[in-house]
C-alpha cells in the first residue's frame, strides 16, 4: 500500500493540518492501492509562505546553477525509472510500455530539455536605446490533471525552475503517486528549501485556494475548460497571470494521396494510446468521400494491432482511469448511436473477458456529421469519428469548425497540399505524417484549448516578467 499522508513544505515532509484522506484506486483491478491526505487552506498558506521566503534567493540563482539543478533532477529521475513506470501503471492503468515510452519518457525530456533551452536563453538583452531584462514571475501555483501524471507537472516545474520561480504543486487526486516520487527526487538533489512545495488535496480546496491566493503571482493549470474558466475568474480578482492548457477535439486530415493503412493506424493509435485520454488526440478523422470504404476496411484491419487488457501484460490499451470516466465514455457512445452515426467497431459495455477494471471498447463511428455532439465534445476515451469531405477547402473548414484548437494532424504526400492544410488549421500544434516529437517545440492551444505555451524556451517565457530599463549602465 502506498500511504502518503504528508505534504512537502519548506524542504520537509509535514503532517497535514486536517484529517481528511482520499483512497487511490488501481483502475485495472478496482482495488485501493493507497491513500493521500487532502490538504487544508492552512497547509496551502504554509506552502505559499515557504515559497515567498524562498523567492529572493531562488530568483537570483545564476543560469549555471539552474542548469545544474535541472540536470541533477534528470539524472535522479533516470535512477528512479522502474519505480516511475510501475507507479504510473498502477495509478493510471496505462500499459507498462506506454508508462515507459510515453509517461516516463516525457517527464525525463522536460527536465533535460529545460536545461538545454536554458543554455542559449538570454535574461538580459541590450537593444540599442534600451535594455530588456527577464525576471522570475514570482511564486507559481501549478495544478495538474490525472491523464499524464509526470508530463504536465514536469514541464511546469522544469520551466519554473529554469526561470528561478518557486512553486506550489497540486497534482490530481486520482493519480498523486508519481508526483510523490518527483518530490523525493527534488529532495534528494537538493532543490533549495521552499522552492518546491507539494500540497495534495481536492480541486475545490487546494486548487481553488491556489487560483485565488493573494500571494501566488502566477497560476499554471492543465485540465478541463470548465475549471480553467474558474481559475481565470479567480485570478482576475488580483490580475494574476494564468497559463491554461485545456481540452481538444483535434482533426486528422487524410489527403487523397495518403497511404490509407498508415492513416488508419494513426487514427486508431490516437484513441488507443492512454485509452484516448489525451488532450491532443485526433478524434475527428476527415477522410475524402472517395476513400471512405477503403479507410473503413483499413480501420478494421489495423484494430487487432491494439489489444485491450491488463496493463501489466503486453497490451496496448488499458482501462480508463475511473468508473466516472467509464460512465462518461459510455454515455457518449450511446449518444453517437442516438444521433444516427454508424458504429463501425466497438460500442458500449466492456470488452469480452474484462469484467473487472474500467475497460472500454475502442470505438469508431462513421457517417458522422461535424455538428453531432460526438464530433464537437471531448470524449476523453477510446472513441473516434470519421467524417467525409469532398474538397481541401471543406477539409480545412471542418477542421476549424470547433471551439478547440489544440492540435491537428495531416496525412498525405503532396507537399503543397500538406503545407496548405497544416498552415490553415487553427491550432497550436500540427503534425504532418509521422514527424518526430520535439521537446523544444512549444505546446499549447488556440481558442478554448488554452492560453500560453509550454515546453522548451517558450515554456520558460511563461514564468518570466519582462522589464525595460532605459539608460542601463554598460557594465
Ligand atoms: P479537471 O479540470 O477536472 O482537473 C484538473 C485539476 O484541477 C485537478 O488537479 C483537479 O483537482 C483540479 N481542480 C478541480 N476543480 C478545481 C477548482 N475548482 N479549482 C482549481 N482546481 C480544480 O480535469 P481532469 O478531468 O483531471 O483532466 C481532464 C481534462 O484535462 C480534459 O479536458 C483534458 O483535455 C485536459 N487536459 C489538457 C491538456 C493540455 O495540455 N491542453 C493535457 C491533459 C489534459
Amino acid at each position: 500500500m502506498r500511504n502518503y499522508l504528508k505534504h512537502y513544505i519548506n524542504g520537509e515532509w509535514v503532517e497535514s493540518t486536517g484529517n481528511e484522506t482520499e483512497d487511490v484506486i488501481n483502475p485495472a483491478t478496482e482495488e485501493v492501492i493507497g491513500t493521500i491526505s487532502l490538504g487544508t487552506k492552512e497547509d496551502l498558506d504554509k506552502a505559499v509562505q515557504a515559497a515567498r521566503d524562498a523567492f529572493p534567493s531562488f530568483s537570483q540563482t545564476s543560469k549555471e546553477e539552474r542548469i545544474k539543478l535541472l540536470e541533477d533532477i534528470a539524472a535522479e529521475y533516470e535512477n528512479r525509472k522502474e519505480e516511475i513506470i510501475e507507479t504510473i501503471t498502477e495509478e493510471l492503468g496505462s500499459p507498462k510500455s506506454i508508462s515507459e515510452n510515453v509517461h516516463y519518457m516525457m517527464g525525463y525530456n522536460h527536465f533535460s530539455q529545460a536545461a538545454e533551452s536554458l543554455r542559449d536563453f538570454s535574461f538580459i538583452e541590450d537593444r540599442g536605446g534600451h535594455t530588456v531584462m527577464k525576471d522570475s514571475v514570482g511564486v507559481s501555483g501549478l495544478i495538474t490533471p490525472w491523464n499524464f501524471p509526470t508530463n504536465q507537472i514536469s514541464t511546469k516545474i522544469a520551466s519554473a525552475f529554469a526561470s528561478g520561480s518557486p512553486v506550489i504543486a497540486k497534482p490530481a487526486e486520482l493519480t498523486p503517486f508519481a508526483a510523490i516520487i518527483l518530490t523525493e527526487i527534488f529532495d534528494k538533489v537538493g532543490v533549495p528549501k521552499g522552492a518546491f512545495n507539494l500540497v495534495n488535496g481536492s480541486g475545490s480546496v487546494i486548487g481553488d485556494g491556489i487560483s485565488s491566493h493573494p500571494d501566488i503571482d502566477f497560476v499554471s493549470f492543465t485540465g478541463s475548460g470548465a475549471v480553467g474558466q474558474k481559475i481565470m475568474e479567480n485570478a482576475s480578482e488580483r490580475i494574476a497571470n494564468v497559463a491554461l492548457e485545456l481540452g481538444g477535439k483535434s482533426p486528422l486530415v487524410v489527403l487523397e494521396d495518403a497511404d490509407v493503412e498508415k492513416a488508419a493506424r494513426a487514427a486508431v493509435s490516437h484513441i488507443a494510446t492512454n485509452s484516448g485520454q489525451v488532450c491532443s488526440a485526433a478524434t475527428r478523422v476527415l477522410v475524402p468521400s472517395s476513400m471512405k470504404d477503403s479507410f473503413e476496411e483499413a480501420i478494421k484491419k489495423v484494430l487487432p494491432e491494439f489489444p485491450v487488457g491488463d496493463p501489466q501484460g503486453d497490451n496496448h490499451i488499458g482501462p480508463l482511469v475511473s468508473q466516472k470516466q467509464w460512465d462518461t465514455v459510455q454515455s457518449y457512445i450511446e449518444k453517437g448511436q442516438e444521433e444516427g452515426a454508424t458504429l463501425l467497431v466497438g460500442g458500449t459495455g466492456k470488452p469480452d473477458g474484462l469484467d473487472k477494471g474500467y475497460y472500454a471498447k475502442p470505438t469508431v463511428f462513421t457517417d458522422v456529421n461535424n455538428d453531432m455532439v460526438i464530433a464537437q465534445e471531448e470524449i476523453f476515451g477510446p472513441v473516434t469519428c470519421v467524417i467525409t469531405y469532398d474538397t481541401i477547402e471543406e477539409a480545412i473548414q471542418l477542421s476549424n469548425d470547433i471551439k478547440y484548437g489544440l492540435a491537428g494532424y495531416v496525412f498525405g504526400e503532396d507537399e503543397q497540399t500538406l503545407a496548405k492544410v497544416a498552415s490553415s488549421i487553427r491550432a497550436g500544434r500540427v503534425k504532418i505524417n509521422d514527424a518526430e516529437a520535439d521537446f523544444a517545440a512549444p505546446f499549447g492551444g488556440y481558442k478554448q484549448s488554452g492560453i500560453g505555451r509550454e515546453w522548451g524556451d517558450y515554456g520558460i517565457e511563461e514564468y518570466l516578467e519582462v522589464k525595460t530599463v532605459l539608460g542601463y549602465p554598460k557594465l
